[in-house]
């Protein structure tokens, strides 16, 4: 390791947590300053591919984790009404024993209570809650942080992991407003005591049909059914996970789908319904100070249609200790770590934005023809779950 260094991060979600306990790891001073009252994550599903899956195993989190998870046997692409599949890619020992590491279907309660406990071990006081971040100052002797409580925090850097709507990268960058994307997300969980017996086996389905999708999956060790319909809808304003809308309207976004997905909508507690919109941010053509830098959401946003938001956090995680901890000047550090990062994930951005076209044609005969020019079962394989963010090439490139 190079030189001990002190590291603020502002935000504890994934990305934040993740990065917490890879560089107190290494043995470096660390400070986690989370907005809210206390850690927590909404009560939905994600994925994490062996490309994140490497780094949650480096941090001694990945077998707590696959013990309350779902390790899916493969992806199916079906049409929303007749249920044909028209690609799929195989998950579970396939995964595992191509790309070196698991894909699991994860709750996210579950994963952030798991690196929370990995933090805490590592450092029992390194997280603050009730700390949002208002502005920084940085100077050549390190970096101050002010909060809305009037306390501050110093350092030798900070980590903007402050997510979509990011303190770090407005004062870095100016405060742009999201677009809107034209598409709006349902979220809803079903627990497995609703639904008929047998009734998905342990995959992951993506109905697609005419301007909106749906894709299911478990989660929690089985227990929970999780589904998440994305719906093109031009007007729609609300952004954020936990505004509730009527049941009603997710019934009617989805007439016409396959009786297996009115099933799992009629199973579904009826105030317990939600959907927002579905924004970005315009890319960043850079994202690093000498001192400060940003990681996860905060630095490039996407739809999640390749469910590959959390993983580009875990994996920007990874490279940014590697960097640390290799290059001990921490400009070129934070230098090595973006340009080992920006291509990737622009890449991973833009192709997420591309899926919305991919998963919302009008006939069957689109789909079968847009997945036989452009298969996502052979593309993935070769540049997305291959990545290792742990051996990935560091360089620092003149400007
Ligand atoms: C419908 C949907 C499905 C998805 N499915 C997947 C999937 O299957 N796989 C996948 O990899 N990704 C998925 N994603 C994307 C994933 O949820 C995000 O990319 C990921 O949560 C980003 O993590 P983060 O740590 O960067 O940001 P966040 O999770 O947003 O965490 C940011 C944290 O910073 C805190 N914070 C914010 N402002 C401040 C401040 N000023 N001061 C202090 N703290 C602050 C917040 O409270 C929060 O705790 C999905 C997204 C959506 C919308």
């Amino acid at each position: 390791m190079t030189t001990r260094k002190k590291i603020l991060i502002a935000g504890g979600g994934i990305g934040g947590l993740t990065a917490a306990g890879l560089l107190l790891q290494s043995g470096h001073e660390v400070e986690v300053f989370e907005q809210a009252p206390e850690l927590g994550e909404v009560g939905a599903g994600i994925q994490v591919s062996a490309n994140a899956t490497h780094v949650l195993r480096h941090l001694g989190v990945l077998e707590a984790l696959a013990s309350i998870s779902v390790r899916p046997l493969r992806t199916e692409f079906r049409l929303h009404d007749t249920a044909e599949v028209v690609s799929e890619i195989l998950l579970g020992d396939s995964h595992e024993d191509r790309f070196g590491a698991p894909y699991l279907q994860v709750y996210r309660p579950d994963i952030l209570r798991i690196l929370e406990l990995r933090v805490r071990e590592l450092s029992p006081s390194s997280i603050h809650l009730g700390k949002a971040l208002i502005r920084y100052e940085e100077d050549v002797q390190g970096i101050t942080l002010h909060f809305t409580d009037g306390s501050t925090a110093h350092g030798d850097v900070l980590i903007g992991a402050d997510g979509i709507k990011s303190a770090v990268r407005a004062q870095m960058h100016g405060n742009e407003p999201a677009n809107f994307t034209g598409n709006v997300a349902w979220r809803v969980m079903v627990p497995v005591d609703k639904l008929p017996p047998n009734f998905q086996p342990p995959i992951f389905v993506n109905w697609m049909g005419p301007d909106k999708h749906m894709v299911v999956y478990w989660v929690n060790g089985g227990k929970l059914l999780n589904f998440v319909g994305c719906v093109e809808k031009p007007e729609w304003t609300q952004e954020g996970w936990a505004i509730k809308a009527p049941w009603d309207d997710l019934k009617a976004d989805f007439a016409g789908f396959h009786p297996d997905v009115q099933t799992m909508i009629d199973a579904a507690d009826r105030d317990s319904c939600y959907c927002w919109a579905l924004n970005n941010r315009p890319r960043l053509n850079y994202w690093s100070t000498e001192r400060v830098t940003l990681l996860g959401d905060s630095a490039h946003p996407t739809l999640p249609y390749m469910a590959q938001g959390a993983v580009m956090a875990i994996e920007d995680a990874a490279v940014l200790m590697r960097a640390i901890d290799e290059f001990d000047d921490l400009a070129t550090a934070l230098k090595a770590y973006e340009q080992a990062r920006i291509d990737r994930t622009a890449r991973i951005v833009n192709e997420s934005t591309e899926h919305a076209r991919l998963f919302h044609f009008q006939t069957h005969q689109e789909f079968r023809e847009a997945f036989a020019r452009k298969d996502p079962s052979k593309d993935r394989a070769l540049w997305l779950y291959n990545y290792d963010p742990l051996s990935t090439p560091l360089a620092v490139e003149p400007a």
